[in-house]
């Protein structure tokens, strides 16, 4: 299979720095849903039919379509799929996240889910931990070095969040479910809790919820104290009783989307990453250098 040309169909900042790292890897890129741009450098900017036309793959945004609309951050016109779209896209690789809008629209499409990669979800816990750091600093009023945090939940966030805050020298707490994860957070010399055993957030500073179901529940938020600064990262609808958490005045924060909002190149780098080690696999694609 050859793949000089790539189509980048709407999205955001970080599917901008995905695109300016294919240019920069020798590609050509097409863009379209771009028109607010100032400086285009290598990229080329096109309409969506002439855009998709020439690309031997498309790239539609991370965050799905919504209906026919790709959402488009760079422009003010309104960026659709039509029937001559489609049948486009029919010919040629297509890779997004959330893609079951796409796939009920079309059966005939093959599409790659990025989300559903663990490379891809892997890669992206690095920003989105660093991301927390910088919501925790701007929103702590202490410092973090010092500062005890609860860590809730040890997967891929949990694991690299946990160990940059101990980094930071936070006096850190990390819970989790399974007997082995909980050795495995003292080994990483940090304390350890049963997520089911979490009744209370009192004297915490900081709690980052990493879990996408409700552990901080109204009663665990009634047992805490307004001092305290919930963090949840979760996926909507969140770990947190928010409702309850404005009626309690506790603070909290439910950081979405961090790595296009914190590190966007580094999230567009990794979406690059990922579609060429897809291209690898599925198509036995070597990179020409
Ligand atoms: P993950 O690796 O699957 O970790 C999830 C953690 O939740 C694991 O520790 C898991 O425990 C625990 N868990 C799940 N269900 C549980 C339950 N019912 N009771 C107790 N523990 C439970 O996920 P991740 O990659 O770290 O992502 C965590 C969340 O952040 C997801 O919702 C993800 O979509 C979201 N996310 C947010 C951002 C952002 O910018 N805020 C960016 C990327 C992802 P086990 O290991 O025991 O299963």
């Amino acid at each position: 299979m050859i793949i000089k040309n790539v189509a980048f169909i709407g999205g955001d900042k970080r599917q901008l720095f995905a695109a300016e790292t294919f240019a920069n890897a020798g590609f050509n890129v097409y863009l379209a849903g771009f028109d607010k741009i100032k400086n285009y450098g290598d990229l080329m900017l096109a309409d969506i039919s002439s855009a998709l036309g020439k690309a031997d793959i498309a790239v539609l945004p991370v965050t799905g379509i919504k209906g026919n609309v790709i959402p488009s951050v760079f422009s003010d016109k309104e960026l659709k799929l039509s029937e001559d779209t489609i049948d486009i896209l029919k010919s040629k690789p297509v890779f997004m996240g959330k893609a079951d809008t796409l796939k009920n629209f079309c059966k005939n499409i093959e599409v790659f889910d990025i989300l559903e990669r663990e490379d891809f979800a892997v890669a992206n816990a690095l920003p989105t931990a660093e991301g927390a750091v910088q919501v925790a600093m701007e929103n702590y009023e202490g410092l973090i070095s010092g500062s005890k945090c609860l860590v809730i939940g040890y997967g891929r966030i949990g694991k690299i969040l946990s160990r940059m805050l101990n980094a930071l020298n936070a006096d850190v707490t990390v819970s989790a479910r399974k007997p082995w994860h909980l050795a495995y957070i003292c080994s990483d010399g940090n304390k350890a809790v049963c997520t089911g055993d979490i009744q209370s957030l009192a004297g915490y500073d900081i709690v980052f919820n990493t879990i996408p179901k409700l552990i901080i529940d109204k009663k665990v938020l009634e047992n805490s104290n307004s001092d305290t600064l919930i963090i949840d990262l979760a996926s909507l609808p969140g770990g947190v009783d928010f409702d309850s958490a404005k009626k309690l005045n506790i603070n909290t924060i439910h950081a979405l989307a961090l790595p296009g909002k914190c590190a966007p190149a580094a999230a567009g780098k990794i979406i690059f990453d990922t579609i060429l080690t897809i291209l690898k696999e599925e198509y036995r694609w070597q990179r020409q250098i």
